[in-house]
C-alpha cells in the first residue's frame, strides 16, 4: 500500500531529462503508483506510468524543476492526469489543509485509510480527504483491486484454520477414531470447493456477451 519514498537513499542521474529517469523513479517508487498504489504489474506495465512532477512544471514558479530529479516520482496515468497542475497550498506536515505533502517525508499511509471489506479508501485527516477526493481513489479499479487483495488474505486465513484441523484430525483417525476420518473426508472436499471459488476470480469465463446470454437464458 501507501509507502513514504526514500529519496535520500536515490543518487539523480547526471545527464539525461526527466522522461529518461523513468526506469530509475520506478524502483525509486517499489513499480507502484505514489498516489493509489497500483502495481506496474496490475496496469500494464512501465508504458503506462508517468514521470510525475510533485510540485507541478505548468505552474510557472515551479517550471525550473521540470529536470529536477528531486521534485520527480513515480504515478499511473490515471492519477497524474487527475493531479494535472493542482497545487492548492504549499506542504505542511500537518495534514490539516488541501494540499500534496511532501511523499519524500510523508508516508501517505498517514493520509489514507482502506475500509477491509468494501475495499473503499477514505482519507484519515483534511489533506487525505481532499486528496481521496481529487484523485478519485475510489475508482472501479482501484476497489477491484482492494477486495482482491482482502479475498486474497482471507483465502490464505481460511486454508491455515483448515490445514490445522485436518492436523487435528489426522491425530484421531490414526488413534482408530471413526468420526475423524469421515470429517477429514468432509473438510478435504471443502478445501477443494474453498479453492474453486476463489480461483473462479480468475476465469474469463464466459468470454463474450454472446456467451453471456446462452448461459443466461
Ligand atoms: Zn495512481
Amino acid at each position: 500500500m501507501w509507502k513514504r519514498i526514500p529519496k535520500e537513499k536515490s543518487i539523480p542521474p547526471t545527464i539525461g531529462k526527466y522522461s529518461d529517469w523513468k526506469p530509475l523513479l520506478a524502483v525509486e517508487g517499489y513499480h507502484q503508483c505514489l498516489y493509489c498504489t497500483i502495481s506496474e504489474s496490475s496496469f500494464g506495465g512501465i508504458r503506462n506510468f508517468h514521470v510525475e512532477h510533485y510540485r507541478p512544471k505548468g505552474i510557472p514558479r515551479f517550471s525550473h524543476l521540470e529536470n529536477d530529479y528531486s521534485n520527480l516520482y513515480y504515478a499511473c496515468a490515471i492519477c497524474n492526469t487527475f493531479k494535472s497542475d493542482d497545487w492548492p497550498d504549499d506542504p505542511d506536515e500537518m495534514l490539516t489543509k488541501a494540499c500534496y505533502p511532501d511523499p519524500s517525508k510523508v508516508d501517505y499511509a498517514l493520509l489514507f485509510g482502506v475500509d477491509g471489506i468494501t475495499g473503499l479508501a477514505t482519507g484519515k485527516n483534511l489533506t487525505g480527504i481532499y486528496l481521496s477526493n481529487k484523485l478519485y481513489l475510489n475508482r472501479a479499479q482501484l476497489i477491484i483491486e482492494r477486495r482482491s487483495r482482502i479475498a486474497k488474505k482471507r483465502y490464505e486465513e481460511l486454508i491455515n484454520i483448515i490445514i490445522e484441523q485436518k492436523k487435528v484430525l489426522f491425530n484421531l483417525a490414526k488413534s482408530g477414531n471413526k468420526n475423524a476420518l469421515i470429517l477429514l473426508e468432509n473438510l478435504d472436499q471443502k478445501l477443494s470447493q474453498v479453492e474453486a471459488i476463489f480461483h473462479l476470480k480468475d476465469s474469463t469465463n464466459p468470454y463474450n456477451s454472446n456467451q453471456t446470454k446462452k448461459l443466461t437464458s
